[in-house]
């Protein structure tokens, strides 16, 4: 076993009730998919940073501006245990189809965000869905950052040649949403609340993470808080322990 060689950052997706409901305003009249989404920040995150503390681990949270203006304190709280805050748009927008305008402005609207109530800017950025536009790198450098982590494809952090941007791919298999979520339509954001036990799950993710290691490679996680913050189920063996 050479778990100790594989790099594995713990990133978890702060939506919260953002994403294409928030956008297109349909969120406000459907008060269920309001508080499925609320269940991240309201519940689970407290849950999440005490089983942090108490493994000594830190994370990075992927987290939308209207989370942090919405859930300041929790955000706050975030970053004084020791995690990085990190941007996610600022209701969950796709940039893939946007306007080089917009885009700039979804970033600088983020980033004033982070300043004025975290007291900082973001280094880390992740695309909602991963879907970078051609233009977003270099606005993603002009705005300050200086990684994303929204590309699926690639077991290694590398830096882009065409801007000095560092690019983290994360893994699909270890998104939660789909292990472990179910879906119905609309089906955007694509993850509901949790139905499967985690034990299988985890059983998984710890063979990948050990071929990772055989290899020296990086895993980043897609972690909703709202799917993997509930409280943990033990499976036919009792608790899993990771
Ligand atoms: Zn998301």
């Amino acid at each position: 076993m050479t778990a100790e060689k594989a790099q594995v950052i713990l990133a978890f997706d702060l939506d919260g009730p953002t994403g294409d409901a928030m956008v297109n305003g349909g969120i406000w009249e459907r008060p269920g998919y309001f508080a499925l989404g609320a269940y991240g920040p309201h519940r689970a995150v407290p849950r999440i940073l005490d089983i942090l503390r108490g493994h000594g681990v830190s994370a990075t949270f992927f987290t939308p501006a209207w989370v942090v203006r919405t859930w300041p304190d929790l955000c706050r709280r975030v970053l004084e245990e020791g995690h990085k805050m990190a941007g996610y748009g600022d209701i969950h927008e796709m940039f893939h189809g946007r306007t080089v305008e917009d885009q700039r402005g979804i970033l600088q609207r983020s980033q004033d965000t982070f300043q004025q109530i975290l007291g900082q800017r973001a280094l880390g950025f992740r695309a909602p869905s991963g879907d970078l536009a051609p233009e977003t790198p270099a606005l993603l450098v002009e705005t300050g950052y200086t990684y994303s982590s929204s590309m699926r494809s690639g077991d290694r952090p590398y830096l882009r040649t065409d801007v000095p941007l560092h690019e983290i791919p994360a893994k699909s298999l270890f998104d939660d949403d789909s292990a472990f979520a179910y879906h119905r339509y609309p089906n955007f954001p694509s993850g509901l609340d949790r139905v499967a036990p985690y034990s299988p799950v985890f059983e998984t993710w710890l063979g990948e993470i050990d071929a990772a290691a055989e290899e020296s490679l990086t895993v980043s996680t897609i972690w909703h808080p709202k799917v993997m913050g509930t409280p943990r189920s033990g499976g036919p063996h009792g608790r899993v322990h990771w």
